[in-house]
C-alpha cells in the first residue's frame, strides 16, 4: 500500500511556506531508508556486472514502478520500453611482460610501468601494441581551441609518433590568460589530450606528470591507470584512442627533451603562447610493447520517466550512477565493501524523491527522465554510453541536472555546483535558489576541473546544458566552519574507502531533502516552460549545441 509521506517539515522552517507554487512532496525520512537499504553489505559494493549490480538495479525499478513512473530505457520490438539500457562495456587489462625502451644517442634505457611510465592498457580493439623506433614530438599543452584563436599542433602530421603532452591549460601556470587563469577548461583535462591525439591519428600519447597542474601525486596516477580499464563498447574505438595511452614522470620526460638538446622548463613557457609550435625530439625514439587481455561484459543503465502533456518531445534529465567499487581489498578494520552510502546511495535516493514528488504533483509540459547511469567510477562510462546512444535526442534534451554524493549533514544555507561552467543553466539554478532563501558558493577548487569529472560532463560535452549539484557547506547547525570539517572527514576516510557506510547514529536526509525541493523547483520551471538553457560565448561546448538549434524551436 502506498501511503502519502508527510510534507517535509523544513520546507517550512526554510521560510519556503510563503512560495504560491504548489510545495513538492519530499520525504526526507523515506531517503534515509533508500539510502540504508543501497549501502547495504547485502547490496555488495554495487559493482557492475555482479550480483550487486543486480539487486540494485531490481531495486531501483521497484521504486520507479512504486513512484508510478513509465519504464524509460531500451525500445523493444512490441514498441514498449524495458526499465534499463544495456551497457556493454570493455574492460582491458595489460598481460605479461612490458618493453619501454629509451634510445638516445647509441645508449637505451630500459623503463618501467608505474616507474617512470604508467600506461594504460590499449582501448582500441588490438590485443598486442608493439611501437619499434617510435619518434616522439613535444606538443605543448595539445590545445586546439579554434574559439579562442588557439592551435597547439600548427598542421603537424602525427601518424606513427609519440606526442609528449603537458597537463592543465596553456595559462594554468600564469595564472591568468585565455583558458580562465587557475580554473580548468576542457582544454586542460588529460581525457582531452588523449581524445585530441586519437583525433590526429597519433601513436601514442604521454602526458607529462606535475603534481600542480594534475592537481594530484604519481602515486594517483599509478593507481588509477595502471590496473584493468574499462570503456563502453565503441564502433570505431581509433577514434577516441590513442593505441598508447599513458603518464610520464616529470624528470623523466625532462630527460627525454634535454638527450633531444631542448630544456623543459623553456619549452613550457613557449608552450603558454600562441606562438608555440610543436617539437620533435630529434635523435631520441621509444620501443614500446605489451599485450592486452579483453573482456565483454553488460552492465545497465536505469530510467524511469514522466512524459510531458504538450512537448513530450523535449527532456529534462535528473541523473545520478548507482554503480561503485563492489568488494575490494579489506581496509584496517576488516571491512572489503565498498558501501557507497554518500557515495552515491544518497544521489539515487535524492533522484527517487525528486521522481516521486514529481509524479504526485501536476505533469509538466515537457517530458522528465531519472536516469541511473552504471559503471561512472570506471571514468563516466554509462552517462558516455546514454550520451553516445541516446534514448532522447540530446538536440532536445533540455538540460541534464546530475546528483553525485549529497552530504548527510543536514541542511545549508548554500550549494555549489562541481565547477562553475558558462551555462545559463547555472544562473537558472542560483535564481530558484534564491527564491528558496538559498545562496551559491563557487567552485572552492576551480583548478581540480571538476566539472569534467562527473556525469553531467558526459552530456556537456555534447553540448547538452547540464551541471553536478552539490551540498554547501554554511550549514544551518555549525555554518561553513561544520561543513569544511565535515568534507574533510569524508574525503579523509571514507572517500572511496569501505567507511563510506550509512550509519543510523550520524545520518541526517533534512538537508538532501531540502537540495532535492531545490532541484526540484529548477525542473518545474524548466519543464514548464519554453525555455532552452544556453552556453555561453567562450564555452568550449557552445558551438556544438548551436550546430543543432534548428530542432529547437
Ligand atoms: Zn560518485
Amino acid at each position: 500500500m502506498r501511503r502519502r509521506p508527510v510534507v517535509y517539515a523544513l520546507l517550512l522552517a526554510l521560510g519556503i511556506s510563503g512560495c504560491s507554487k504548489p510545495r513538492p512532496d519530499i520525504d526526507a525520512a523515506r531517503i534515509t531508508r533508500t539510502v540504508q537499504t543501497l549501502a547495504g553489505d547485502d547490496f555488495e559494493g554495487r559493482a557492475p556486472a555482479t550480483a550487486g549490480e543486480r539487486k540494485t538495479v531490481d531495486y531501483l525499478i521497484a521504486q520507479l514502478k512504486d513512484a508510478g513512473l513509465q519504464p524509460g530505457g531500451d525500445p523493444r520490438p512490441d514498441g514498449s520500453r524495458a526499465w534499463t539500457q544495456d551497457l556493454p562495456l570493455v574492460r582491458s587489462q595489460i598481460t605479461g611482460p612490458m618493453t619501454f625502451d629509451v634510445h638516445y644517442g647509441g645508449d637505451t634505457a630500459h623503463w618501467t610501468q608505474g616507474g617512470e611510465v604508467t600506461l594504460r592498457a590499449m582501448q582500441t580493439g588490438a590485443s598486442q601494441l608493439k611501437l619499434v623506433n617510435a619518434p616522439l614530438v613535444f606538443i605543448g599543452y595539445g590545445v586546439n581551441a579554434p574559439e579562442r584563436n588557439w592551435d597547439d599542433f600548427n598542421g603537424i602530421d602525427l601518424k606513427g609518433k609519440v606526442a609528449l603532452v603537458l597537463v592543465n591549460d596553456p595559462d594554468f601556470e600564469a595564472g591568468a590568460g585565455d583558458f580562465g587563469g587557475r580554473a580548468m577548461t576542457y582544454y586542460g583535462r588529460w581525457t582531452y589530450k588523449y581524445e585530441e591525439l586519437a583525433r590526429r591519428g597519433a601513436a601514442g600519447a604521454l602526458v607529462i606528470h606535475e603534481t600542480e597542474p594534475a592537481s594530484y601525486g604519481w602515486e594517483t596516477v599509478r593507481n588509477s591507470n595502471g590496473g584493468p580499464l574499462f570503456d563502453v563498447q565503441r564502433e570505431d574505438p581509433l577514434a577516441e584512442h590513442v593505441p598508447l595511452e599513458g603518464w610520464i614522470q616529470r624528470d623523466a620526460a625532462a630527460l627525454l627533451l634535454q638527450k633531444a638538446g631542448v630544456n623543459l622548463p623553456q619549452l613550457k613557457s613557449q608552450a603558454a603562447t600562441r606562438e608555440f609550435r610543436p617539437v620533435p625530439l630529434k635523435g631520441v625514439t621509444l620501443d614500446v610493447v605489451f599485450n592486452v587481455e579483453r573482456q565483454q561484459v553488460v552492465s545497465k543503465n536505469v530510467i524511469g520517466v514522466l512524459p510531458g502533456t504538450s512537448h513530450a518531445d523535449e527532456w529534462l534529465l535528473y541523473t545520478a550512477h548507482w554503480d561503485h567499487f563492489g568488494i575490494g581489498k579489506p581496509d584496517a578494520d576488516g571491512d572489503a565493501i565498498f558501501n557507497g552510502a554518500v557515495d552515491n546511495a544518497a544521489g539515487m535516493a535524492e533522484v527517487l524523491e525528486i521522481a516521486r514528488a514529481f509524479e504526485r504533483a501536476p505533469r509538466t509540459q515537457r517530458s522528465l527522465g531519472f536516469v541511473f547511469v552504471g559503471a561512472e567510477e570506471q571514468g563516466l562510462l554509462g552517462s558516455e554510453y546514454y550520451a553516445t546512444h541516446p534514448l532522447y535526442p540530446l538536440a532536445r534534451t533540455v538540460a541534464d541536472l546530475n546528483i553525485d554524493s549529497p552530504r548527510p549533514t543536514g541542511p545549508a544555507r548554500d550549494f555549489t555546483t562541481s565547477g562553475d561552467a558558462p551555462v545559463t543553466l547555472q544562473d537558472a539554478l542560483i535564481e530558484v535558489g534564491r527564491q528558496l532563501n538559498r545562496y551559491h558558493s563557487p567552485d572552492a577548487r576551480p583548478q581540480a576541473g571538476l566539472f569534467y569529472r562527473s556525469d553531467h560532463f558526459s552530456f556537456a560535452k555534447r553540448g547538452v546544458p547540464a551541471i553536478s549539484f552539490k551540498s554547501g557547506d554554511d550549514l544551518l547547525e555549525g555554518g561553513p566552519a561544520a561543513g569544511k570539517a565535515w568534507m574533510e572527514a569524508y574525503d579523509r576516510d571514507r572517500y572511496h574507502q569501505p567507511s563510506d557506510e550509512f550509519d543510523p547514529a550520524v545520518w541526517r536526509s533534512d538537508g538532501i531533502a531540502a537540495d532535492a525541493a531545490l532541484l526540484y523547483a529548477l525542473g518545474r520551471r524548466l519543464a514548464d516552460s519554453r525555455e532552452w538553457p544556453q552556453w555561453k560565448a567562450g564555452s568550449e561546448f557552445k558551438a556544438i549545441r548551436d550546430a543543432s538549434s534548428a530542432e529547437r524551436r
